[in-house]
């Protein structure tokens, strides 16, 4: 028995009447574009994140440009973001011309530290981006109030987390504006790229959209310089059939997530904590060991795949070597980088597989250990 990291052929087919009925429709249909799938696919996602509004967009990167563009945010400006997480988080902000100001995570949670963001404001700050980093909201309400005492937009990058709770609220309107990628391995994701903005703010979401379609609000008239990026009909018929498993696929994510924490509560690792007010729905499943590389390869060995979320923090990519940001500036995310380990976690993982992961595990790390 192999034990793959997320199998999304098993999601398939659990969902294929359903699946292969919206393919039919939407063939049917001949829209491709901007047609009723989309719509409401929109409708039914902003009342998912208890939003006023979503809008459809190619994928996750382009959502947080567009909302970084349509608040105005550009050359000169600063954006607060996490040092550790996906590349794409600081990409948005490059692309729209601001600079990304990195602050360090917590090392208990891997999500920003709210403690360390007042320093990191100056007058050029415009926007906080936090990252529900492997699924986990961020503790939103201290940086909210930072954000409020500073006039900072918050923008969640909630690629990570869709259906996580805060509080009694879900990921996606605990911020100004959020963005959703539908990857593929997201936790809602479709079967290509997609993404999408949420928000309460209705002038943003319109100037979202005039942005994500050419900067255009009638066919052919073009008030300013947009993009092509908008999410395709297909993509979103599939996207509500699976929107209707979300949260169901997510508690058997919990359930996995219980499972490791028990069995491998004595390990010689780090386990991930949650805060109090949040119900994370584990994108990932990231432990921390010493000695990756060798735990890595005696899992592979026996047929057990683990991945690396992530093995460069994004100041430390060659996309931004010119930042200059010397190595040991932001020494939380690199020594991250180096101890991350990330289990196989899906809606499809049976339970004996998680125990399976947990037995090698814990024989790896046994052999592994080094006196001392
Ligand atoms: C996946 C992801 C993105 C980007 O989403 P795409 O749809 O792949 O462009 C952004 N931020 C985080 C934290 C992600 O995990």
């Amino acid at each position: 028995m192999t034990v793959p990291f997320l199998d999304l052929a098993s999601a398939y087919r659990e969902l294929a009447p359903e699946l292969d009925a919206a393919y039919r429709r939407v063939m049917d249909s001949a829209r491709y574009i901007l047609g009723g799938e989309v719509s409401r696919f929109e409708t039914e996602f902003a009342a998912f994140c208890g939003v006023a509004h979503c809008v459809g967009v190619g994928n996750g990167l382009d959502a947080l440009h567009l909302i970084l563009r349509a608040y105005g945010i550009g050359a000169g400006d600063e954006v607060i973001v996490p040092s550790n997480t996906f590349v794409a988080t600081w990409l948005a902000v490059t692309h729209s011309g601001a600079t990304p100001v990195p602050v360090e995570p917590d090392p208990a949670t891997y999500n920003i530290d709210p403690g360390r963001i007042e320093a990191a404001v100056t007058p050029r700050t415009k926007a906080i981006v936090p990252v529900h980093l492997y699924g986990q909201p961020a503790d939103m309400d201290p940086i909210l109030a930072i954000a409020e005492a500073h006039g900072l937009k918050v923008v969640e990058d909630a690629a990570q987390a869709h259906g996580a709770y805060y509080g009694d609220r879900l990921a996606g309107g605990l911020g100004h504006a959020a963005a959703f990628s539908f990857y593929p391995g997201k936790n809602l994701g479709a079967l290509g790229d997609g993404g999408c903005v949420v928000t309460d703010d209705a002038v943003l979401a319109a100037r979202v959209r005039e942005l994500s379609n050419y900067g255009s609000t009638r066919k052919y008239h073009h008030e300013t310089v947009g993009f092509n990026t908008r999410l395709d009909e297909l993509q979103a018929a599939f996207l509500r059939v699976k929107l209707a498993r979300c949260h169901e696929w997510n508690d058997r994510r919990r359930a996995i997530a219980g499972r490791y924490r028990v069995l491998l509560a004595e390990a010689d690792l780090v386990l991930p904590e949650v805060i109090d007010r949040a119900v994370p729905v584990w994108h990932l499943f990231v432990v921390r060991v010493r000695q990756r590389e060798r735990v890595e390869r005696f899992l592979a060995d026996r047929g057990i795949t683990t991945l690396t979320h992530y093995p460069v923090p994004p100041s430390r990519s060659g996309a931004y070597a010119a930042m200059g940001i010397a190595a040991g500036t932001l020494p939380i995310a690199e020594s991250l980088s180096h101890e991350v380990l990330s289990l196989p976690i899906g809606p499809h993982l049976p339970i004996d597989g998680v125990e399976r992961v947990c037995e090698a595990l814990l024989e790896a790390l046994a052999r592994d250990h080094v006196p001392g």
